[in-house]
């Protein structure tokens, strides 16, 4: 039954297609998706919005997109297609596939769009985008006129940009319902979580859902304690506050030696581990005491080359791929027989009380572990590893992943609802932050001058909204460039530093520890942890021209403990940040004067005094502060160079939560002077939230004291 037409597979119809579009013909007949295209497209047409679910692999992101651009050029439809993704890397990798199958070249009929790059023409038909760039084009076109479909994808993974787009796509298909070009979209989701998006938007649309089945093989499940050899290791529960990483690496490389040495018939390993650090510990691992496997590490901070490794099909040498969660929905890993799933997660959390967060590995949920499963068995059966117990698994596992919403701090997607128009009161978010955490964002934004005390954006907040960063961030940037324009880039670089998911400081084994923190010292900044990463960072950029050598580059980063990609990639932030943001930008070898360096402390110290904290006396060796917003007691993190305490007053960039302390991050000296005019102390409100009277007194104090003779 030869339900679909074979035509289409031509999308644009090109006259002479590369031959990378027979090449991959075949392939992109045998997936599930194109047989049910028949049925996708009378949905398609009799709906506003449809939600598509279906197993991973099964053809969503590579086909769906072509086939509505294949329709809507044969039936003349004006515009161009979007689909959004929540990984750059997807997004590149994605538009690099389908270009491929569409037989173009990337960046002609189909391109990509991510915030620091873009391969796109006129006769871009289909554009794979990461939804953050999504959300930023929608402040100039908030109904997405430009597009006649846009596709959500990866919707499960409901990160705020996700929740933002919901609400914009959801209101632009209601104002553009009786206009002459209707806007459809399109929500792909792995099969949890359908139900919710159907309600969202079936009061505003016409909706309809329709699942696309995947191709399963039988995938064994394989739990703890019904293997032998593993019945010695304790499982982890939900209630148990740190699971043994060590253990859980151990365990996870043993399995994958037991995999590759007996029992096992050939075949791809895939291995789920917490977080990027475990990976490079089990990549090591497995590498010094299992010869026979080629071990590559997957996760999102590493360079494209290191990740298309997993796509050149391999020799006859089996591969074990070892990755962070990102290989869950978002990259799909040829040729996987056997999944090895530690159960752990690393999530980050924000204490809406203190002001801090906790990033701690915890149990994944049963969602994710199914999800992990399935990256096996599609093209014959496969095992998947379980490291917990079968009941752990039934009674301990959450049903699904708790969304970025409801841990995080919202104040970044809680502004840009307001600034795109949407009233603080009925927030049109699918599931609503934690009361808690909006009031945490609330009083933010209040302190910033973003919203006034009705909960309306003003028209700085409008402006904050649109920056690539975080409102407090935003913040410092625009008081640099009123008092200090010629710093306000220096403030942009710090910025992006902390923005970065990744430190630029290579992550270092413990017995490293020492001789990482003695490489800082080329670059240290007595007075501030942020100065001396921005050091190191100009450091980079100078020596990056002078080394073409990749190799040497390498080595010159690798002495200091430097991570040259996130250095990298934070260099191409930082340049796409001044240019969006209109940064005066002096391109001549930077160095900092004794001045500048002071002055970028007051820059600091004025617009993060929310994070201001004051030495107190203590018994023991440790040196301790009190935190003037939250009136917390903290200690600086132990990579900070200004951890002796040998200042009374300092700023910090995030406060994180571990083992019962809370550590200050990325410390700066600061002086009582310059926090002495700022708004607590007059505003009564303030006034009451930082302490005034206290801090006041407190300033007054060491400014009486050093006033002293
Ligand atoms: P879904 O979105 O349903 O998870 P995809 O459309 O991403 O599925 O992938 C469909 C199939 O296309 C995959 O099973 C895989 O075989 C193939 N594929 C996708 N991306 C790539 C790639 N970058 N390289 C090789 N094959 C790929
Ligand atoms: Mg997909």
């Amino acid at each position: 039954m030869d339900s679909y037409d074979s035509s289409h597979f031509n999308t644009f119809g090109l006259d002479q297609p590369l031959p990378s579009f027979q090449k991959l013909k075949g392939e992109r007949e045998q997936l599930p998706v194109t047989r049910n295209l028949n049925d996708f497209w009378d949905e398609f047409t009799k709906n506003d919005v449809l939600i598509v679910s279906g197993g991973t692999g099964s053809g969503k992101t590579t086909q769906i997109p072509q086939f509505v651009a294949y329709k809507a050029q044969e039936m003349n439809i004006r515009g161009r297609i979007a689909c959004t993704q929540p990984r750059r890397l997807a997004a590149v990798k994605v538009a690099e596939r389908v270009a491929q199958e569409a037989g173009c070249e990337l960046g002609a009929q189909v391109g990509f769009k991510i915030r620091d790059d873009h391969k796109i023409s006129e006769e871009t038909q289909l554009i794979y985008m990461t939804d953050g760039s999504m959300v930023a084009q929608a402040f100039n076109d908030r109904n997405f006129s430009e597009y006649h479909t846009v596709f959500i994808d990866e919707a499960h993974e409901c990160n705020n940009n996700i929740y933002i787009l919901m609400a914009l796509v959801r209101r632009a298909v209601k104002a553009r319902v009786n206009s002459r070009s209707k806007l459809k979209v399109i929500v792909m989701s792995a099969t949890i979580s359908v139900n919710k998006f159907v309600d969202y938007f079936k009061d505003d649309a016409q909706v309809a859902q329709i699942h696309m089945p995947g191709i399963t093989h039988k995938v064994d499940l394989l739990y703890l304690g019904e293997t032998p050899r593993h019945t010695s290791s304790q499982p982890h529960q939900q209630s148990d506050p740190e699971p043994n990483i060590g253990h859980i690496v151990e365990e996870a490389c043993r399995i994958v030696a037991k995999i590759v040495r007996n029992q096992f018939p050939t075949g791809n390993i895939l291995v789920f581990m917490p977080g990027v650090i475990e990976v490079e510990m089990a990549c090591q691992r497995i590498r010094k005491s299992i010869g026979e496997v080629d071990v590559i590490s997957l996760y999102s901070a590493q360079s494209g080359a290191a990740q298309n490794a997993i796509f050149r099909s391999s020799t006859e040498r089996r591969q074990c791929i070892v990755s962070t969660n990102i290989a869950e929905t978002s990259i799909t890993i040829p040729d996987i027989v056997y999944v090895i799933d530690t159960g752990i997660e690393k999530v980050k959390r924000l204490m809406p009380r203190i002001g801090a967060f906790e990033v701690r590995p915890r149990p994944i949920s049963k969602a994710s572990a199914n999800q992990r499963a399935g990256r096996c068995g599609r093209t014959r059966p496969g095992v998947c590893f379980r490291m917990y117990t079968e009941q752990d698994f039934e009674r301990n596992l959450r049903d699904e992943p708790d969304v970025e919403i409801a841990r995080d701090d919202v104040s970044a997607v809680y502004l840009k609802a307001l600034a795109f128009g949407f009233a603080a009161a009925t927030l049109p978010f699918i599931d609503l932050p934690p009361f808690e955490n909006l009031a945490y964002a609330n009083e933010l934004l209040l302190d910033l001058g973003y919203i006034n005390d009705q909960f309306q954006v003003t028209n700085a907040g409008k402006r904050a909204a649109q920056n690539p960063f975080e409102p407090n961030w935003t913040y410092a940037i625009d008081v640099a460039k009123v008092k200090y324009p010629h710093l306000a880039q220096h403030i942009v670089a710090i910025a992006t530093i902390c923005s970065s998911m990744h430190s630029i400081f290579a992550a270092a084994p413990a017995r490293f520890m020492a001789s990482s923190l003695a490489s800082r010292a080329e670059f240290a900044d007595p007075m501030s942890d942020l100065i001396t990463e921005l050091n190191a960072l100009y450091a980079f950029e100078t020596e990056e021209p002078k080394l073409p050598d990749d190799r040497e580059l390498d080595q010159w980063c690798n002495r200091r403990f430097l991570n040259r990609l996130v250095m990298g990639k934070i260099l191409l932030q930082r340049n796409s940040a001044v240019e969006t943001m209109q940064i005066r930008f002096d391109e001549a070898p930077v160095a900092l004067n004794s001045q500048d360096r002071e002055n970028i402390r007051r820059i600091l110290a004025r617009t993060f005094f929310r994070n201001i904290a004051f030495r107190i006396p203590s018994s023991g060796g440790e040196v301790r502060y009190r935190t003037i917003h939250g009136n917390f007691e903290v200690i600086a993190s132990q990579d900070s160079m200004l951890n002796t305490g040998g200042h009374p007053w300092v700023m910090y960039d995030t406060l994180n939560r571990a083992r019962s302390n809370t550590y200050m991050t990325k410390v700066t000296h600061v002086e009582p002077e310059w926090i002495a005019d700022l708004p607590f102390f007059q505003d009564d409100r303030m006034k009451k939230n930082y302490h005034g009277n206290i801090v006041q007194k407190r300033v007054k104090e060491a400014l009486d004291k050093a006033r002293e003779p």
